[in-house]
């Protein structure tokens, strides 16, 4: 059992102590102890199967809050607790609830699960990155159509934004939607598409007026649009899969004369990069989580392998280097974990907080790295060993200073905000 002393911080609510009981113990019982092989089938069909059992357990009802719209609170022994709020849509166009996600949830649940299980994580964590432009913008059709089965853990989705010549620039995509009659038609490509090749629909971001460039070259943010487009929709493509050093389903998607109905649309037309950011913006804290959870297993593991490593006629955790990098490890995790709970809570509370998301990111992942990396020196030689704990942490936390938003991009939001704060002082 994990320890769990913060979650007597002022941050929570004690929905959110319950939900960490209950989700703790099923991993233990669920998860805890099952090996995932690294090639490509068993790995996808790892993911189909954790989806399923995630959905089954309840836990991607956290995923998915429009699924239950109106719902209060519910708690009950065999399901979790879930707190599901819904405010009253602005848009005409769109009559649907726009669904408010619990990112204190969020963020411990993949703190959770990742100190279990990566490949948990990852299932957890794309259900609702996935479909959270569903949630946020979709019709209430379209939120009816989709919301409960990934809630349920029945559809498995995908978020597609990124392209090979945009990732942190992301505005420049170019893939293109074309309004033809009743369909947009589009054209063009996606990469670093996770759940790419598993997923039963990719909410996908592409180009409805073409780029408009500023006086320095760069690409404005108008003129993107959402949509949400089903696997199998014709001129919807796998092109490739690709292989990463934490296997996960990744790949890039080809769109060549794909219809999708005006209805698939997700918001206004050309709002989609406001609502990829509005996403992001969710989803992103919840990274910060699954990084202390990695960085969490990574101190628990090295206290336990010092204790009982004979050295020298005493035990590696005699030794006082060693208990430097245990302190240097807490110290950071601790840190990190105030500010992932923090930027958590102000979420919660509404109202801008990007500064403390990007600053919790930052803090999380990178500190996370330096924590594993420490693990991996504890460790010795078993440290570096295919299927020892510190080897694979230090694979999964590898991609998380890269994902929504890599490190150096935090900074200049971090830097942005500041500057701008203080320019209005
Ligand atoms: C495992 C994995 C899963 C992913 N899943 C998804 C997904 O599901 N959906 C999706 O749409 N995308 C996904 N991505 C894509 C991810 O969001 C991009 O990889 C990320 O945004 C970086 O883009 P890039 O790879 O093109 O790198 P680039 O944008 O080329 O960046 C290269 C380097 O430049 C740095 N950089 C950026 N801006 C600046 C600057 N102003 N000054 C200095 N340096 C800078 C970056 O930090 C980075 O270090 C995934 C990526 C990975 C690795």
């Amino acid at each position: 059992m994990r320890a769990r002393n913060f979650l007597e911080w002022p941050f929570f609510e004690p929905d959110h102590r319950e939900l960490a009981e209950h989700l703790d113990a099923w991993a233990e019982s669920h998860i805890a102890h099952r090996a995932h092989a690294e090639d490509r089938a068993s790995v996808d069909g790892a993911c189909r199967v954790l989806v399923r059992e995630l959905g089954l357990a309840g836990w991607t009802r956290y995923s998915a809050p429009g699924a239950a719209q109106g719902a209060v609170l519910s708690i009950s022994r065999e399901h979790p607790p879930t707190i599901s709020r819904t405010q009253p849509s602005n848009s005409r166009e769109h009559p649907s609830a726009v669904a408010q996600f619990d990112v204190r949830a969020l963020t411990l649940i993949r703190e959770t699960l990742a100190w279990y299980d990566g490949l948990a994580d990852f299932a957890f964590a794309m259900q609702g990155l996935g479909s959270g432009a569903i949630s946020l913008a979709g019709s209430a059709e379209l939120q009816g159509r989709y919301l409960p089965r990934v809630a349920a853990g029945q559809a498995i989705a995908a978020f597609a934004l990124s392209e090979p010549q945009a990732g942190s620039d992301v505005a420049a995509i170019q893939c293109s939607a074309r309004l033809d009659g009743d369909s947009y038609v589009l054209d063009g490509e996606k990469t670093w598409i996770s759940n790419g090749g598993i997923a039963d629909f990719y909410c996908v971001f592409a180009r409805t007026s073409p780029q408009e460039f500023r006086p320095d070259g760069s690409v404005t943010a108008r003129g993107i649009s959402a949509f949400v487009v089903d696997a199998d929709t014709p001129g919807f493509d796998i092109k490739s899969r690709i292989d990463v050093i934490a296997p996960h389903p990744l790949a890039t998607l080809s769109f060549s004369l794909c219809r999708v109905p005006v209805t698939h649309r997700l918001g206004a037309e050309g709002e989609g990069f406001k609502l990829a950011m509005r996403t992001l913006d969710i989803f992103r804290t919840s990274v910060a989580g699954a990084a202390l959870g990695f960085a969490q297993r990574a101190l628990d593991e090295s206290l336990k392998h010092a204790l009982s490593r004979p050295m020298f006629g005493k035990t590696l955790a005699d030794l006082q280097l060693t208990q430097a990098a245990l302190a240097d490890m807490a110290t950071e995790i601790d840190a990190a974990r105030l500010q992932t709970y923090r930027a958590a809570w102000l979420r919660d509370r509404g109202g801008l907080v990007t500064k403390e998301v990007a600053m919790a990111k930052m803090a999380a992942t990178e500190s996370a790295q330096r924590a594993i990396d420490h693990a991996v020196q504890l460790f010795g030689g078993r440290g570096v060993v295919h299927g020892e704990i510190p080897e694979r942490l230090y694979r999964d936390i590898r991609a998380l200073r890269i994902y929504e938003g890599a490190t150096e991009v935090q900074k200049l939001i971090i830097a942005r905000e500041l500057l701008n704060e203080a320019r209005n002082k």
